[in-house]
């Protein structure tokens, strides 16, 4: 008989998971508490506009091609290679730089600014090559068995970077390049790791080597929630069965393992295996009661920034805009100081903004365009209460009417905001962090939650808040890992 596996959530870590066990020989159903699926890759859509709820690219597209040919299928996805990868406007100038990916172009960009650039950028990336490709193998794409293990695998990792742990990313930019901007542009990954320049250790400009050399930035053919549609279709094709609006409340469990789960109507699902594609430490904490992981625990943990994101559709076209902008104030040591633990500060909004009407016109109605903007705003430990949304909203928007030298305001004809209780409220994300549990060295690796419950033996995790980390390409990983292990510990032959 064909072994049975239960998936909590239809996050990409879901869906992928899903597609391999699949692959395996298990019969998959999935529970999801919203009711579509996709997680935070989802989409929002409007009077003819179509927006990317969350992600708007991902990098390491070969992870995709992964996915699909070990599960024995044609990859679905046409995917669409950013060039320039990204525009960045600074607050007070109407200068932009076009972020691309030829070294050569790039260095036109800055060449009143930051002279020999493309030595120096060939110095600095040659560093964060070398750290990408020595820790793909030995902690990226690797399952642990305790701290210990993972430690050896550390000390695999070659020794010339150990520097680079303790030193910050910004002081690696400052010593390869002398122009602040150079600095602040490059150092923009970090927000995504749930941390600032200022305390992100040096090894993550291995993200510099992967938008600038290694595989760039890519988009899909359709929008990004094409991912979610193909992957379901094909499960469906599989025999794959899916429950939307069905929160998983309760584990029940016997002798160390899981029997069933239980959803918000005491509905109970059996299964010989459960994956919890919901975050996998505040999953633990809230439905397992482990002390390790109840709320003061939780708290005191470090979380990626929450997103407040807006939905525009807009009449006529906006020239000052690009297919992806970032949108800076002046004050970024403080910017980084502050949003971490403080407030947004509404007079200077840092923010990004994604117009994929500039390259898919199917996105919004002729003429039109749908505009996405995100900006990142600290977690609802530190700004509970988001009854000003709309206040936030107008500001951001006047802004950028006033850098784009567009009306935006009075060209809407669709407007959402989405703040960080609903990103919470709508997906399970712990205190409306975008992207999950942070990625300093306290928290990744072994020391991440792990993608195999501590005590009961049929109980898995996958996405962004186990390992390796958050991210599209990484979720995709995650799924991966956590299928090596169910397939050694549950073997389906
Ligand atoms: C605004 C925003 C922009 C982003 N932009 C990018 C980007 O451009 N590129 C990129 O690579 N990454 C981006 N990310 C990160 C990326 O979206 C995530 O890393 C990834 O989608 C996480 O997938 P997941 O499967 O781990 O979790 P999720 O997508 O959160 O899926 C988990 C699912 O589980 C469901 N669930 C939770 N609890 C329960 C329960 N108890 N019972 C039943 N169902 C449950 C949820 O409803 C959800 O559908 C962005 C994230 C946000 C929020």
């Amino acid at each position: 008989m064909k072994k049975n596996a239960i998936i909590v959530g239809s996050g990409l870590g879901g869906l992928s998971t899903a597609l391999r066990l699949t692959t395996l020989g298990y019969q998959v159903r999935i529970v999801e508490k919203h009711n579509t699926p996709g997680g935070r890759l989802n989409t929002y859509s409007e009077k003819g506009y179509t927006f990317d709820l969350g992600p708007s690219f991902f990098s390491m597209s070969y992870e995709f091609d992964e996915l699909f040919s070990s599960c024995n299928m044609e990859n679905p996805l046409t995917y669409q290679q950013l060039s320039p990868l990204y525009t960045v406007n600074f607050a007070g100038s109407d200068r932009k730089f076009q972020i691309f990916r030829e070294l050569e172009k790039l260095a036109q960009e800055f060449q009143d600014i930051e002279p020999d650039f493309v030595k120096k950028c060939q110095r600095y990336l040659a560093g964060a090559k070398e750290i990408f490709h020595d820790t793909e193998y030995r902690i990226v794409k690797k399952n642990f068995n305790g701290k210990l293990d993972y430690l050896m695998s550390m000390a695999g990792v070659p020794w010339k970077h150990a520097p680079a742990m303790f030193r910050s990313m910004w002081s690696e930019l400052d010593n390869h390049f002398d122009s602040h901007e150079v600095k602040v542009i490059f150092s923009l990954v970090a927000f995504f790791l749930g941390a600032t320049p200022f305390d992100t250790p040096a090894v993550y400009k291995l993200l510099n080597y992967t938008e600038l050399q290694h595989d760039g930035y890519w988009s899909v053919k359709g929008g990004m929630y094409t991912i979610t549609t193909k992957l379901v279709e094909e499960l469906k094709r599989r025999g794959v069965e899916f429950k939307y609006e069905t929160e998983i409340v309760r584990v029940h469990e016997t002798n160390g393992k899981v029997n069933a789960v239980e959803d918000q109507h005491g509905n109970r699902y059996t299964a010989d295996v459960f994956v919890i594609n919901s975050d996998a430490a505040s999953f633990r904490g809230k439905l397992l009661g482990r002390p390790k992981f109840n709320e003061k625990a939780l708290d005191k943990m470090d979380w990626t920034l929450s997103p407040f994101t807006i939905y525009l559709g807009v009449k006529g076209k906006v020239e000052g805009l690009h297919h992806h902008n970032y949108f800076l104030g002046t004050n970024f040591q403080e910017y980084a100081d502050k949003i971490f633990k403080l407030s947004v500060n509404p007079e200077k909004p840092y923010y990004y903004v994604n117009v994929s009407s500039k390259s898919d016109a199917a996105c919004a109605p002729e003429g039109c365009e749908n505009i996405f903007i995100l900006c990142p705003v600290p977690d609802l430990r530190f700004k509970p209460d988001w009854s000003d949304a709309n206040q936030l909203a107008d500001t951001i928007i006047a802004d950028l009417s006033e850098r784009t030298g567009f009306d935006l305001a009075g060209n809407t004809e669709v407007r959402r905001v989405m703040p960080p209780d609903e990103w919470q409220n709508t997906f399970n994300l712990y205190r409306g962090s975008g992207l999950g549990l942070a990625h300093g060295l306290n928290q990744i690796g072994a020391f991440r939650p792990a993608n195999k419950d501590e005590s009961l033996n049929n109980l898995y995790y996958v996405g962004a808040s186990t390992i390796p980390g958050t991210g599209l390409p990484i979720v995709v990983i995650s799924s991966k890992l956590v299928t090596e292990r169910i397939q050694h510990e549950h073997p389906t032959v």
